[in-house]
């Protein structure tokens, strides 16, 4: 199954992505993850896009479509099937793909779009804590680590990432809304959107999910 996900930060992808990928055994491809590695590298694209996601500002289709070219074309895992997260945010970007998924002849089977209210995002980002080192996500009411930012899985340093305070979540979501909506029609036309309640938690919208794939005849075949 190739899928790919939408939804505002804070809308519970990442969460989602978790379980598709156990249950499923998608490739989780995470254009956030692919970027946050660059910059820990320091990269030439990871110096670039650091400047644009400290100002909460999305980071130029350019670098963005080359990291996932390499991925798609070169990783083999890809052809047992994957999600897409994070990507694509533009109408050029869903163009992009298009492109290159023509080229490897693998159309998209699903478009699906976590939709969440603002309030909602604001209370899962704004308690939302990551480890330095390993990437492991808590949240200080509904997640919160063993000690205190220390991470349980491997005593990394938690801490609360830039971008995850109110103004810059606002800021956030205003951009996202505004250049998601072309994405959205357009995969709208193309018959592959399907819309989830991102406010719920990830385990209904899961099962809602599932129920999708199995009335499609989806989930036997790959
Ligand atoms: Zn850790």
């Amino acid at each position: 199954m190739r899928l790919v996900l939408l939804g505002p930060p804070g809308a519970g992808k990442g969460t989602l992505a978790a379980l598709l990928k156990e249950s499923l055994e998608l490739v989780h491809i995470s254009t956030g993850d692919m970027l946050r590695e660059e910059i820990k590298k320091e990269t030439a694209t990871g110096r670039a896009a650091k400047k644009f996601i400290e100002k909460g500002e999305l980071v130029p289709d350019e670098f963005v479509i080359r990291l996932i070219e390499k991925k798609l074309t070169s990783d083999k895992r890809v052809a047992q099937g994957y999600l897409l997260d994070g990507f694509p945010r533009t109408r050029k970007q869903a163009e992009d793909l298009d492109r290159i998924l023509r080229q490897i002849q693998q159309p998209l089977d699903y478009v699906l779009y976590m939709e969440s209210t603002l309030p909602v995002i604001i209370q899962r980002l704004g308690g939302r804590r990551v480890c330095k080192n390993c990437g492991a996500l808590y949240h200080l009411h509904n997640k919160p680590s063993k000690k205190e930012k220390v991470c349980d899985l491997c005593g990394g340093e938690v801490y609360q990432r830039a971008d995850d305070n109110e103004a810059t979540i606002r800021t956030r979501m205003d951009v996202y809304l505004k250049s998601t909506r072309p994405v959205i029609d357009y995969y709208k036309v193309q018959g592959k959107l399907k819309k989830l309640d991102g406010d719920k938690d990830s385990e209904e919208v899961q099962v809602a999910l599932m129920q999708i794939f199995h009335e499609d005849h989806k989930l036997n075949k790959h």
